[in-house]
């Protein structure tokens, strides 16, 4: 069976999922009514937030369905939208063409006197035709002679012209013959001799005709299956990692834009990451059910990046399924079959591009076999580790676990290798029949920010650590490291990609694994220098001050918005201490900006930001710039004169008061009320800058009055709120969510 690998990227809620749920349809790997929205997204958390967080590999077969002589006749498509056709808008000009001559013409004329109106209408619009051009017939690979269609129009689409009573096979069959000794993909039969005036598209299916070229059109018993590995993925930039890993076990891309947004700026660094792996890139522009009349200008602009003409564009609605079909031939017909990465040695090996842990059995390996096969119970080795394992199953996705016999060369699946230490598997390792030099790694995933975790309640330091392992099996980005504060105790420094990466993790540890733990803020690192000389601060705690300088992470953005939004953009700009550094035309009304601004600013709410001064329009991409000096200094959160760890943070000399201030408004507001009234202060450089007061729980205390009061109860209760020791602990190890400091962390 042919094999074509591919993944479908795009920018955030362009509709890959949707499109992918149609993919699913066509092949009937889903039935219809087992279908739901956004299929692929299994997670309870992407169901939730509707977002997709995780790439989400799945089998389909498919069986082309262009067919015996591949005509179809335009009365089919005549309803729907020419864009969905191959050339659909030279087609389109050429039927306007058609029919206006026929219309002034009627029934009865010769061929010749048709052909002499056509190109007399062809002459009025731009459409660029010849009528003397020879097209070779071979035989044996040699020309025998030249056949000379009645016009070739944009040197893509052959012109044949009738006037019979009325054609059937053996015109389409001539037109079939033609066709497969050019280079050419679509001819056009005109018949202007039947009652309507008949157009048939004759579409030369390459795919087919390569394995079979002695084969006559007809013979669909020919048409070979495909299975279709395809590898959906997420559109936000924190996640873009998942992208990159998944873009190594494919061949191909769907590069799906969204014709209400146009291209977004994850738009154009997806695409560039698909370049880069060399991948066939097949544009698609989605929702065109919302904004037809946008789909053109989408085309030109998704074909002017991809560097193809924009009729190579394919125009889909994912929602009600238009276009998806062209769009599946497109990539069967396009994505190159697999390649072979082989890096020398014998055997058999697998490029391991996602895990997940199975208590029963051991570490799945989501992997692409690069050459040979693995089958179950087969011995293979890690190769980096060069830890020995033995296969307990090998399967496919449906997009469950789905076990068979053997994966063989070019396919996409798991190994369930039966280890059940986490530490052991390494995504971007290779799985071998036996030792031999590794495949191409991923590249090491940058950590952006960082938040240390410190379990809480009935969750122990070992329950945490061993969550985080298995989490990172099945998200590779995150990284940890030990830690431990005075108040606090033994816990985890954790990096992620940003702050919605950091929501994402919290809140997976808490529903997948059932965790209790609280945070600290969220913190770029700082490299520090001073006697000792350079070093870095991760933990806000750390910080002394004492430093000869201070370091911080910078990064290069680039920003792709509507022109309208420049001025916004700009305003924003400042607050964010970003700093413009070009300004480019990307398209006739969008442009690109360039510029570099702190790390430590990127994770306040820049994105969100950035999306509500311009509409939604804007959106940016970044990458790591080295540093630069920076003045910080450190921000204590008091209440009741006790700091709290976990409010710690850095932040410009400058805006210290006013941040301090700010902090301890929103805080007031956030914090859990207890049954006292307690200050909450804000303190930097030894002195006290903000200060607020947490009010009592008035509420619940008034209840007690109101039912009469049982006066004991309230004495005992007010009793146990003096134990002062205990009220400040558990005031310590209050518990921030991912979302309040979020919150907190807004400009
Ligand atoms: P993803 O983030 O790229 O995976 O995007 P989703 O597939 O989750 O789609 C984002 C939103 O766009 C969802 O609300 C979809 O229902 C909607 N959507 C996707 N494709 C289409 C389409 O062709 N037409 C319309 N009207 N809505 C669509
Ligand atoms: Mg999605």
């Amino acid at each position: 069976m042919e094999i074509r690998n591919f993944v479908i990227i795009a920018h955030v809620d362009h509709g890959k999922s949707t499109l992918a749920d149609r993919l699913l349809e066509i092949t009937g790997t889903i039935p219809a009514r087992q279908m739901k929205p956004q299929y692929l997204d299994r997670l309870e958390l992407e169901r939730e937030r509707g977002i997709t967080i995780k790439m989400a590999p799945v089998r389909m077969l498919y069986t082309p369905q262009i067919n015996a002589d591949s005509a179809r006749t335009d009365a089919e498509n005549e309803q729907g939208n020419a864009e969905n056709l191959l050339y659909g808008n030279i087609t389109y000009k050429i039927r306007a063409a058609a029919f206006e001559v026929r219309k002034n013409l009627g029934l009865g004329h010769k061929e010749s006197v048709y052909h002499n109106a056509l190109a007399q209408e062809f002459g009025k619009t731009d459409l660029k035709f010849e009528t003397e051009k020879n097209i070779g017939v071979f035989y044996d690979g040699k020309k025998v002679g030249s056949y000379r269609p009645d016009f070739v129009i944009e040197d893509k689409i052959i012109v044949e012209l009738k006037a019979l009573p009325e054609i059937g096979r053996p015109q389409t069959e001539q037109l079939w013959s033609y066709l497969k000794g050019s280079d050419y993909k679509l001819a056009l039969l005109i018949n202007f001799g039947s009652k309507e005036l008949d157009i048939k598209r004759v579409i030369y299916d390459t795919a087919r005709f390569q394995r079979n070229s002695a084969s006559i059109p007809r013979e669909s018993a020919q048409v070979e299956r495909y299975m279709l590995n395809l590898i959906d993925t997420p559109g936000h930039s924190d996640f873009a990692y998942e992208v990159s890993r998944a873009l190594l076990a494919v061949e191909g891309a769907i590069l799906l834009v969204d014709v209400s947004k146009g291209i977004q700026a994850q738009t154009l660094s997806n695409f560039r990451l698909a370049r880069q792996a060399g991948l066939k890139i097949i544009g698609a522009v989605n929702k065109i059910d919302l904004y037809p009349l946008r789909a053109e200008k989408t085309k030109i602009s998704l074909a002017k990046l991809i560097g193809v003409q924009p009729e190579e564009i394919y125009a889909v609605s994912a929602k009600t399924g238009d276009g998806v079909k062209e769009l599946l031939e497109g990539v069967v017909r396009q994505v190159p079959p697999p390649k072979d990465l082989k890096t020398g040695g014998d055997g058999s090996q697998a490029l391991i591009f996602d895990s997940l842990y199975n208590d029963h059995k051991g570490v799945l390996a989501f992997s692409r076999v690069f050459s040979g096969e693995f089958s179950n119970d087969q011995s293979a080795v890690l190769l980096s580790s060069k830890r020995k394992f033995k296969i307990k199953e090998t399967g496919f996705f449906t997009p469950d676990f789905k076990p068979v016999e053997k994966l063989s060369e070019g396919e996409i699946g798991y190994l369930a290798t039966g280890l059940k230490e986490p530490n052991l598997i390494k995504i971007g390792d290779t799985i071998g029949s036996r030792e031999a030099e590794p495949l191409i790694g991923f590249k090491e995933p940058q950590p952006v920010i960082f938040v240390s975790f410190y379990p809480t309640e009935q969750t122990t330091f070992e329950d945490l650590e061993n969550g985080f392992k298995r989490l990172k099996l099945n998200d590779a980005a995150l990284s940890f490291e030990k830690d431990s504060n005075e108040i606090l105790g033994k816990g985890l420094k954790v990096g992620f990609l940003g702050e919605l990466h950091f929501e994402i993790t919290s809140e997976r540890l808490e529903k997948e694994f059932n965790l209790e733990f609280l945070t600290t803020f969220p913190s770029v690192i700082y490299r520090v220098t001073d006697k000792n000389g350079s070093h870095f601060i991760k933990h806000p705690q750390n910080f002394t001050g004492d430093y000869f300088k201070i370091f911080q992470p910078m990064i290069k953005l680039e920003i792709l918005t509507p022109t309208d939004y420049l001025n916004q953009i700009l305003s924003l700009a400042k607050i964010f201490h970003l700093n413009i550094l070009e300004i480019k035309n990307f398209s006739e009304d969008n442009l690109l900006l360039i510029g570099r601004m702190p790390l430590a600013e990127l994770i306040k709410d820049f994105s969100d930001q950035l999306k509500s001064v311009s509409a939604g329009y804007a959106s940016f991409s970044y990458d790591f710039d080295g540093e630069e000096a920076v003045d910080i200094g450190k921000l204590e959160i008091l209440v009741a004169n006790e700091p709290l760890p976990a409010l710690t943070r850095l932040v410009l000399k400058d805006e210290v008061e006013r941040e301090g201030r700010i902090l301890v408004e929103r805080l007031k507001d956030l914090l859990p009320q207890q049954q006292f009234s307690q200050a909450l202060q804000a303190k930097a450089e030894g002195k006290i800058i903000a200060r607020e007061t947490i009010p009592a729980m008035r509420k619940e205390l008034g209840n007690f009055g109101k039912n009469g009061g049982d006066r004991t109860r309230k004495m005992k209760l007010w009793k146990k709120q003096k134990r002062g020791k205990e009220k400040l602990q558990s005031m310590a190890k209050v518990k921030i969510s991912a979302e309040i400091f979020r919150e907190l962390l807004k400009k």
